[in-house]
């Protein structure tokens, strides 16, 4: 079978990350669920390894009740006390407290904008964004927009290269490598309406 190029980044002795890499990593997301549940992990991925967090995805699916941003912001000293308790996770307790705080400002910005994907996707004008040279970046003109808008908003985890790493994987910005199969797979169905690039 001919060996597909993917990103420099991807360990390809791991089929979870291969997998992560050619199904979901940059495919754009336009549900709210899955948009939390993404949003969620990058904050406790914060200063771990993205595998780490992959491996962990299920046992915190479990943990956090589907990743139901309803429930998880009136999340109570309780089930605080539990979820420090369960292994499964990332038993931090100022990551928790910031994915609750942050669940309520979520559920703002749904009832503001209709849902969260729309915020996201209105400071790109909807649009796929590409880097003006191609490069991956670790922060982006619309990253520094989107988390100063949040931090003003009280998010927690939320600098820009948290962001613009979530954005990646949100598939709201292309990083992909040239090279990588997933790049031109994304670009094939785009219309020059439909990227742009900053
Ligand atoms: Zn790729």
């Amino acid at each position: 079978m001919e060996q597909k190029k993917r990103c420099f980044w991807v360990r390809e002795d791991s089929p979870l990350y291969c997998a992560y890499h050619d199904e979901e990593w940059g495919t754009p997301i336009r549900d709210d669920q899955s948009m939390y549940a993404l949003f969620m992990l990058e904050l406790f991925q914060a200063g771990l390894s993205w595998i780490t967090l992959l491996k962990k995805r299920d046992a915190f699916s479990a943990a956090f009740d589907g990743f139901d941003v309803e429930k998880i912001a009136r999340y109570d000293e309780n089930k605080i006390a539990a979820l420090l308790q369960d292994a499964g996770i990332i038993r931090s307790r100022g990551k928790i407290e910031a994915a609750i705080s942050n669940a309520k400002i979520v559920l703002a910005l749904q009832e503001e904008y209709g849902s969260f994907c729309n915020y996201l996707w209105s400071f790109s004008g909807g649009k796929i964004v590409l880097s003006p040279d191609d490069q991956p970046r670790a922060t982006s003109p619309i990253s520094d927009r989107i988390s100063a808008d949040l931090k003003k908003r009280g998010m927690r985890y939320a600098g820009s290269v948290t962001i613009h790493s979530f954005l990646q994987a949100a598939g709201i910005v292309n990083e992909h490598d040239l090279s990588c199969f997933r790049y031109d797979e994304l670009m094939k169905d785009c219309t020059e309406d439909s990227f742009l690039r900053e």
